[in-house]
């Protein structure tokens, strides 16, 4: 069931959703590279939380990295699901037909306050970090993960307006959250409910987030959790390496006046070396164990039970 905890401070919803189901997830792949064993781990979960309730599973295309995104991906991993016999239910819904909606939300954070634009390039933001010996980082060493990378150094929060102005029509830009003005907004503390345990959601730690790219109106954080209610997910099953993320997607719903699903981070499928499986380190895709002959049936419930091709395994951080 929903928590309405999130609509507070007499907020209109952005893009709740009109349809309420009992049990909703979803599975939100990105289309950049082929699915893993590890999305096809995290897919049956999802698939079968919502099946197990005789609720709905949803599919999300999460395509706004328009430098990474395939439409060849796409393809595939519909193949792959189907391989796998999952179904989902209602439209599939592709994040990058939907910039206009995220464009709205940024518009009404903008108009309060609480995002500004930032100029820096990565290498320019290492730079300052490097400089700034004493800059805190509250992200890492928490044991949990940091969803952006290194805290932002802030530096474009200082410049005066009239800079903005004038940058803005010069330089590319991202629009970063102004964690302190957000907080100071919502002004009550927030948790979440993670596998029926509460958790005190610390956003502070992640520090001026970018919720809209370069490149796009919106960021993975804002996109999620727009789409999270819009599509009514009532119940988000995903990986563990999305955990601290949710420190972010909890005060973005508090500040949109979102309902907040119930989480369920799962542990993650690992390799012998026990890291965790990824496009980068040659997870064995779907579509190769398709190929090589193996029996989708036999190999989605291996992994429902956890009994995973030698080599690998499920395990927490
Ligand atoms: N699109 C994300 C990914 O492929 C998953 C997002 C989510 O489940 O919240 O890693």
């Amino acid at each position: 069931m929903m928590t309405p905890q999130g609509a507070t401070r007499g907020q209109e919803p952005i893009s709740a959703s009109s349809t309420a189901h009992e049990t909703a997830t979803r599975f939100a792949p990105s289309p950049t590279g082929p699915l893993h064993l590890g999305h096809a781990y995290s897919a049956i979960l999802a698939h079968d939380f919502a099946r197990a309730r005789g609720g709905i599973f949803m599919l999300r295309i999460e395509d706004i990295d328009p430098g990474r995104s395939r439409p060849e991906h796409v393809d595939a991993i519909l193949e792959d699901l189907a391989w796998l016999g999952l179904d989902w239910d209602g439209e599939l819904l592709f994040q990058s037909e939907r910039l206009a909606l995220y464009q709205v939300a940024l518009d009404r954070l903008r108009g309060q306050g609480l995002v500004y634009p930032c100029f820096c390039t990565r290498s320019e933001i290492a730079a300052e970090i490097a400089a700034s010996a004493s800059a805190p980082h509250p992200g890492s060493g928490s044991g949990t993960g940091d969803p952006d990378g290194p805290v932002y150094p802030g530096t474009c929060r200082a410049l005066s307006h009239s800079e903005r102005y004038r940058l803005i029509e010069e330089k590319p830009h991202a629009w970063r959250l102004d964690m302190t003005a957000a907080l100071e907004r919502v002004n009550e503390s927030l948790s979440w409910c993670d596998h029926g345990r509460a958790v005190a959601a610390e956003p502070e730690r992640f520090g001026d987030v970018v919720l809209a790219r370069k490149d796009a109106p919106a960021s993975y954080h804002l996109a999620v959790t727009i789409d999270d209610s819009a599509q009514g997910i009532t119940d988000i099953v995903r990986g563990q390496d999305l955990f601290a993320a949710t420190h972010v997607h909890r005060l973005l719903q508090a500040l949109l006046g979102l309902p907040v699903p119930h989480y369920h981070h799962h542990d993650l499928i690992r390799g012998n070396d026990g890291q965790r499986l990824a496009k980068r380190n040659r997870a064995p895709t779907i579509a190769s164990l398709r190929a090589a002959g193996a029996d989708p049936r036999d190999l989605a419930e291996s992994l429902r039970k956890g009994a995973l091709p030698a080599g690998y395994s499920v395990a927490a951080d």
